[in-house]
């Protein structure tokens, strides 16, 4: 056919959510939370939009959120962008990702990616026309790791692009000192840029400090970073977000952002504004995710699953060959139709056909949704 994504099928995210819907199951698949945002959040997107906030934004985003997202980087990282000209309000972190890639992926360029992966980096780089060169997590007993000798292997002249996600959905592991000595020793001297996804940076647990690209001198002047106030806030349905990077890459994004969407909703703008500087929702994030955690993964030991570790993200990834031999797809849509709680496969997030026998959790739920699915897996 003349398809310009020939064989491009529906996302996993939407294919678990709807069957989940249609067997009444605990949504335990696809990421977001089951309870509401801070209220006062809901009151400031009201009052700005009672303050006429309602018109088009300026192409960036408003400077209010602006400076507030540059304040909370130079807090977080002790890292200085400049608001005016490095931040860039975004329709949430998808958007960030695919206008990054297609304003510096030119047709024939590889970019790295490290699987598993994100489902939208892929589809996003094929859209630009680029080579995805993809790089496997590697098992050290339960411990995924990135093997930085192959990511050193995989670097052609063609590279121009690797995109690393920290803390990692789905594995939930977090870049460590040793990954951020073995990456910069294979980006030095390469002209390859760092699309830095970071929307879990304040979902990282037992105390660890993100290893955010703005935290390194070095790094971040390849870097654009990526975050959605989506997974900050409780928000996934706002779809805003934003991506920080040196002038002259900030640049070269919005020439394409400003075609692309132009900007993002100004009352959400306003409100997301507000309360970044004023609430500190976001500094008591690890505590309050962590305690989901340790709550969920205490009770996933008294079922037949095997746990892997989980160092930051809303996600629980899970062994579960004593329960089943089926692939991992199927095995994720038998449980959501026989035990009622839905799952995301650990394939869904690799290019070529796996099955390592892994499915994905996600934790971000009231403590009744999290009981009441736990009872259901223990049956099984
Ligand atoms: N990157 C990762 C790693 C994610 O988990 C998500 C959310 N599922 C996104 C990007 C997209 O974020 P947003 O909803 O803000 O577009
Ligand atoms: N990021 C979410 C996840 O990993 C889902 C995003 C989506 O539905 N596209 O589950």
């Amino acid at each position: 056919s003349d398809s310009k994504f020939p064989g491009e099928v529906t996302t996993i995210f939407s294919v678990m959510s709807k069957l989940s819907q249609q067997h009444q199951a605990i949504n335990l698949g696809q990421g977001f939370p089951d309870f509401d945002c801070d209220p006062t959040l809901i009151e400031r997107v009201t009052a700005a939009m009672q303050a006429g906030i309602n018109q088009y934004p300026p192409m960036p985003g408003l400077p209010t959120l602006r400076n507030a997202i540059a304040e909370k980087i130079h807090k977080a990282y002790d890292s200085a962008y400049d608001a005016e000209s490095e931040i860039t309000v975004t329709a949430g972190a998808t958007q960030a990702l695919l206008t990054a890639i297609l304003t510096f992926v030119h047709a024939g360029d590889e970019v790295i990616i490290i699987e598993p992966a994100y489902d939208s980096y892929l589809p996003s780089i094929r859209l630009a026309g680029g080579i995805a060169k993809p790089v496997q997590m590697e098992l050290d007993g339960n411990r995924y790791f990135i093997p930085w000798d192959k990511v050193k292997q995989s670097i052609t002249p063609r590279t121009r692009m690797l995109i690393l996600n920290s803390p990692h959905n789905p594995t939930g592991t977090v870049l460590t000192t040793e990954d951020i000595q073995a990456l910069k020793d294979c980006v030095r001297d390469s002209r390859i840029l760092i699309l830095s996804d970071e929307v879990y940076e304040h979902i990282i647990f037992d105390g660890q400090i993100h290893a955010s690209m703005a935290s390194d001198p070095e790094l971040k002047t390849r870097s654009l970073i990526v975050s959605s106030f989506g997974k900050t806030f409780h928000v996934t349905g706002w779809k805003v977000g934003y991506i920080a990077a040196p002038k002259l890459l900030s640049a070269e994004f919005r020439k394409v952002h400003q075609y692309n969407v132009f900007t993002v909703n100004s009352p959400m703008q306003a409100a997301l504004a507000e309360h970044l500087s004023h609430s500190r929702q976001h500094w008591e994030l690890p505590a309050f995710y962590q305690e989901k955690r340790d709550y969920f993964r205490h009770k996933l030991q008294q079922t037949r699953f095997e746990l892997l570790p989980c160092h930051g993200t809303y996600f629980q990834s899970v062994r579960y060959r004593d329960i089943s031999d089926l692939p991992e797809r199927e095995f994720a849509e038998w449980m959501t139709k026989k035990a009622g709680v839905a799952c995301i496969p650990m394939s869904a997030f690799y290019q070529q056909p796996t099955d390592s026998g892994v499915v994905r959790f996600c934790f971000a739920k009231r403590q009744s949704t999290l009981e009441q699915a736990l009872q259901r897996l223990q049956t099984l």
